[in-house]
C-alpha cells in the first residue's frame, strides 16, 4: 500500500543550489495539500515564484494548464519547458523576482502568487509582494513555520510582533499547515508552514497616513517589555493615547491591530 507521505521524485534532478535556497518539495501529500489550498477556477491567473523542478507547478499544470513562474536560476528552465510542455501553456520569466514588477506583470488583471519561498530572501519577496498588493488577489506562500507563527499571531502570544501587526493589517492571515524537513530534498534544518494572504480591500484600511502607521509600530515594539507610555514618549503624547482609546500602560504586545491604527491615527 502506498504511504500518504510516499515520496515524489522530481521529474527531473538537479543539484540543490544553497545559495538559491534550493529545498525541492518530493512529497506528494504536501504537494496536494498546497494544489488543493490553491483550488485554481478557470480564468485565474497563477504567478508561482520560483518554480524550481516543478513539483508545484507541474500538479498545478495539471488542474490548470496555463500559468506563469518566476525563476532566477536559468539551469532549470530548458528542463523545466520540457516537462511543462505536454501539461500545458507555462510562461517562464527567468529573472530574479525582486526585480519583477507585478503590477506590469498583471497587466490589469488579478493575479493569485504561489511559491515555495526561497526562505534566505522570503522576507523581501513577501514585502515586494505587498507593495503590489492592488493587483494580487491572494498569496499561498510556504515559509519557515516560525515566520509563519509571526506572521499569524494575535495580541498575547509570544510570537505577536511587528510582522503580525504590519501584515495583518493590509491582509487577511491564514496559517494552513506545517510541513517537516523530510518533505524536501535537501531537507531544510526547520519546519515550514504554508500561509495564505488575502490582500485587504484598500477601502477597508482606515490607516491614515501608512508611513506614520510603520513608524508606531515599530517603535512600540522596539522596546516592547516597556509600557507604551515608556516605548513611545517620544511619538505618541498622554492626549494622543486617550483620543485613540488606548492605555497607556497597556504593553505593545496587548494591543490589537485596530488599536494599533487608531493610535497612529491619533498622531
Ligand atoms: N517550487 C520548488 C519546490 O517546491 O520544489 C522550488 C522551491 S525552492 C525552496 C526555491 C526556488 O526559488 C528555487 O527554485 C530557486 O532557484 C528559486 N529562487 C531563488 N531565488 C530566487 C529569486 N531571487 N527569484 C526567483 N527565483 C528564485
Amino acid at each position: 500500500m502506498t504511504s500518504p507521505h510516499s515520496p515524489s521524485g522530481p521529474v527531473f534532478s538537479a543539484p540543490a543550489k544553497k545559495q538559491l535556497g534550493q529545498h525541492f518539495l518530493a512529497d506528494r501529500y504536501y504537494i496536494d495539500k498546497i494544489v488543493m489550498a490553491v483550488n485554481p477556477k478557470d480564468g485565474d491567473r497563477l504567478v508561482e515564484i520560483g518554480p524550481g523542478q516543478g513539483a508545484i507547478t507541474l500538479p498545478l499544470l495539471r488542474v490548470h494548464p496555463k500559468m506563469t513562474v518566476i525563476e532566477f536560476d536559468r539551469d532549470l528552465i530548458a528542463p523545466l519547458t520540457a516537462a511543462a510542455e505536454p501539461l500545458g501553456e507555462l510562461t517562464i520569466v527567468n529573472r530574479d523576482v525582486l526585480r519583477v514588477d507585478f503590477t506590469e506583470l498583471a497587466d490589469g488583471q488579478p493575479i493569485r502568487l504561489v511559491g515555495n519561498l526561497p526562505y534566505n530572501i522570503s522576507s523581501p519577496i513577501l514585502f515586494h509582494a505587498l507593495e503590489h498588493a492592488a493587483v494580487v488577489s491572494d498569496m499561498h506562500f510556504m515559509l519557515q513555520k516560525e515566520v509563519v507563527d509571526r506572521m499569524a499571531a494575535g495580541p498575547g502570544s509570544k510570537v505577536f510582533g511587528r510582522l503580525s501587526v504590519m501584515l495583518q493589517a493590509y491582509c487577511e492571515v491564514t496559517s494552513l499547515f506545517v510541513v517537516p524537513p523530510g518533505a524536501f530534498r535537501p531537507p531544510p534544518k526547520v519546519d515550514s508552514a504554508v500561509v495564505r494572504l488575502v490582500p485587504r480591500d484598500p477601502a477597508s484600511i482606515d490607516i491614515k497616513d501608512h508611513k506614520r502607521f510603520a513608524e508606531v509600530v515599530k517603535a512600540a515594539f522596539g522596546q516592547r517589555r516597556k509600557t507604551l507610555r515608556n516605548a513611545l514618549n517620544n511619538v505618541v503624547s498622554a492626549e494622543q493615547f486617550v483620543a485613540a482609546g488606548v492605555r497607556p500602560d497597556a504593553r505593545a504586545e496587548q494591543l490589537d491591530v485596530a488599536e494599533f491604527i487608531a493610535l497612529a491615527n491619533a498622531t
